[in-house]
């Protein structure tokens, strides 16, 4: 990328997780003269968990000059679907690159500079002002702006203010989501899920997984660990419940996964036995801290309003199926830096032709990933969304569909359907 006339242009990304990296990373390549501000105080590396690659990402961490080299992620060959009794129904031979949310996190982090991250900075308003915006932080500070970037994540507080209307609506399952040491499984289980994407369908409900690196990166056999995700269907109340500490306090936003009643847990385990297949019901058995997010959906008519735009899941949020939820965030800090690059003496021209490619995109993932979790019994499918369940649920269709980008996946009405 060139260093042109963009490089008087200044940028404040609020959120410094991997959207808000991604994007002030973008941006600082081509010259633009961009702060990144990250509410939480701490490192953010040792959130998260796994992050299924898609080559898409590799090309986006390649524009900004990180590697991808044989430390990224465990390299996987193989999909299986697992039946209760743990029989192999289906089998299917992908490469894929399986990550850490913490590795990305670190490699964007260190290609940043320093001195442009502000940890513990809370965005709390922004105002817009002649041709720019003024944008002000918990405490006191503010900043003048060319562009707002609101890279705040699923509960956006820049949406909020901006797009007022825009609220995510809830899908009625939760994702039970956790990693267990690949030295606490016994031998039957260690050959079956390492080093495979495994897949298991519970009644109505959906369990995948794959091994990742341990938490500081090693990937050393031996020392690793098998990152799951398990969506599950929860009614109001009974997400209510879930959301909920053992003192009775609600959790609006979201429970940190210490606060997590154990008898949530008992359940979730207890239902492990029940009705997984042997290797998985071991996962559930021995995760040590599981924890749970709530589905939701959001489509908004357009991400950009003035000079403030909004990139990952600040824009679109997609049920997380497709696996697509980061190079999502890829796409768009790569057609805002493009926009940007292309437009060098209109910032409006640039912010509309960036709305133009994204949001089209936003709207088929948001549509794929809901066709995708169909297969979820939430209780308030339609027929058609029961029976577009049914087909997700075939065994060699499930493992061909799910963590795929849409417009990629091998099956032939996937993807194009939704659009
Ligand atoms: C355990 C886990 C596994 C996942 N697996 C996958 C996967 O396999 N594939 C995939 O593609 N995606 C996956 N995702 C989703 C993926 O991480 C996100 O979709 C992607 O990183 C884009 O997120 P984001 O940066 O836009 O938002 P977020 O990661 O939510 O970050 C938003 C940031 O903004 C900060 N913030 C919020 N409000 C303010 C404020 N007022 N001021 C300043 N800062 C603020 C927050 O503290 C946060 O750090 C996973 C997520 C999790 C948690």
């Amino acid at each position: 990328m060139t260093r042109r006339v963009s490089s008087k242009l200044r940028a404040v990304v609020v959120g410094g997780s991997l959207g808000g990296l991604l994007a002030g990373n973008m941006l600082e390549r081509i010259g633009c003269d961009v702060t990144v501000h990250e509410r939480v105080a701490e490192t953010l590396a040792e959130r998260g968990a796994g992050i299924a690659t898609h080559p898409e990402l590799h090309r986006g961490f390649e524009r900004i000059g990180i590697p991808i080299d044989a430390g990224f992620g465990v390299a996987i060959e193989e999909r299986l679907m697992l039946g209760r009794d743990g029989q192999v129904l289906a089998r299917f031979h992908k490469k894929q690159l399986q990550a850490t949310w913490g590795h990305l996190y670190r490699l964007l982090y260190r290609a940043f500079p320093r001195e442009r991250y502000f940890a513990g900075s809370t965005f709390v308003r922004a105002e817009a002002e002649g041709k720019g915006v003024c944008v002000y932080f918990a405490d006191g500070s503010s900043i003048d702006a060319d562009l707002l970037i609101g890279a705040d994540g699923i509960r956006s507080s820049v949406r909020a203010q901006f797009w007022p209307d825009a609220v995510p609506r809830y899908a009625g399952y939760v994702a039970w989501r956790g990693v267990v040491d690949e030295a606490r499984f016994s031998l039957e289980s260690h050959s079956t899920l390492f080093t495979r994407f495994v897949v298991c369908l519970p009644p109505g409900e959906h369990m995948v997984g794959y091994p990742v690196a341990a938490l500081d990166g090693d990937l050393t056999p031996g020392k690793r660990r098998f990152n799951f995700v398990w969506y599950r269907p929860a009614d109001d109340e009974k997400l209510r419940r879930m959301m909920t500490d053992a003192t009775g306090r609600y959790h609006a936003m979201g429970i940190p996964p210490f606060l997590i009643a154990p008898e949530h847990r008992e359940e979730m385990r207890r239902a492990g036995r029940d009705t997984l297949a042997p290797p998985y019901a071991e996962v559930a058995e021995r995760v040590q801290e599981p924890f749970f997010q709530t589905i939701l959906d959001l489509e908004l008519p357009t991400i950009v309003k003035g000079r403030v735009v909004l990139v990952g899941d600040g824009a679109f949020i997609a049920r997380p199926h497709p696996g697509m939820g980061v190079i999502k965030a890829v796409g768009d800090a790569v057609a805002l830096a493009d926009a940007i690059d292309a437009n060098p003496n209109s910032l409006d021209a640039a912010l509309a032709a960036y709305n133009d490619a994204r949001c089209g995109y936003g709207r088929f993932l948001v549509s794929c990933a809901r066709d995708l979790g169909t297969q979820i019994d939430t209780g308030r499918r339609s027929n058609a969304e029961i029976q577009r369940g049914e087909y997700f649920r075939r065994p060699e269709n499930v493992i061909r569909a799910i963590s795929m980008p849409p417009d990629e996946s091998p099956l032939p009405d996937y993807g194009k359907a939704a659009v």
